[in-house]
């Protein structure tokens, strides 16, 4: 399956590599490649980095605190202990260079600065009063994304990953009630 760089954020779309969270998980990053090359094509990360088994393990468990503590956002709760001690410990760590060019922007780094961003950016946005985070509307998605449209309106983490499966879905659904009616008609 492809990578979703849908919710708004880094670490909200780190979160997001488990999808169907709470009926059967599908976990995206099962090996340290697929966390290189999810690092690879999120833009907002130094590109070309390498891990290990201990920062990929690392990776998974800022991961899974930095999904505890959105939820926790997203439920109006207080934000989980243990959750708050992995996101500020990787947060304290080294982060990656940036340089400015013609070219525009350009980022470097090694994994653990890589992680050190990500929570970087996810305490950016757990902390703001006004960052308006959602789970997605799809029944079993789990995703959470962070909402900056106009009005805050926006349902689906994606429209190609949920809401047109939705809306297809609701289309099938009503053509069948269709044709279920028209096979009860007169004859
Ligand atoms: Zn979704």
């Amino acid at each position: 399956m492809a990578f979703a760089f849908v919710s708004g954020d880094p670490a909200l779309d780190l979160a997001g590599t488990v999808g169907s969270r709470r009926d059967e998980p599908v976990d995206l990053l099962a090996a340290p490649a697929d966390l290189e090359r999810w690092v690879a094509e999120c833009d907002d990360l130094p590109g070309g980095v390498t891990a290990d088994l201990a920062g990929f393990e690392s990776a998974l468990s800022l991961r899974e605190a930095i999904y505890r503590l959105a939820l926790d956002r997203v439920l109006d709760r207080p934000f989980d202990p243990a959750g708050l001690e992995i996101v500020n410990g990787t947060a304290a760590g080294p982060v990656p260079t940036i340089s400015l060019s013609d070219a525009g922007l350009h980022m470097s780094g090694d994994l653990l600065s890589v992680l050190s961003q990500i929570a970087r950016s996810g305490i950016a946005v757990l902390a703001d009063p006004h960052a308006c985070l959602k789970e997605c509307g799809r029944a079993g998605c789990t995703r959470i994304y962070l909402d900056r449209s106009r009005g805050a309106r926006r349902t689906w983490c994606g429209m190609d990953e949920c809401g047109n499966r939705v809306k297809a879905a609701a289309y099938r659904a009503r053509r069948r009630a269709s044709t279920t009616a028209e096979g009860r008609g007169p004859r």
